[in-house]
């Protein structure tokens, strides 16, 4: 299911230097690797690190639209 774009900005930390970034969700689906900006080490985008911190991110998501009430219907009279 996509019922929304998937464009939120994933957190992720360079393996080598550290350097702390952020990506668009979309941009890591069609860029399998990228460059730190910082120490220009090439970043996996299908990294276990990434994976989780996308995997975290959709979680947080599920609880807002839970929090929002998407999903199910309350029918208060
Ligand atoms: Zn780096």
């Amino acid at each position: 299911m996509s019922d929304t774009p998937p464009n939120e900005s994933i957190p992720v930390r360079c393996p080598y230097c550290g350097f702390r970034l952020e990506k668009q969700m979309s941009y890591l689906k069609e860029h399998a690797t990228f460059p730190c900006p910082k120490c220009k080490g090439l970043l996996n985008s299908h990294s276990e690190e990434i994976a989780k911190a996308i995997a975290a991110v959709m979680q947080q998501r599920d609880k807002v639209r839970k929090l929002l009430g998407f999903g199910h219907r309350k029918s208060d009279t």
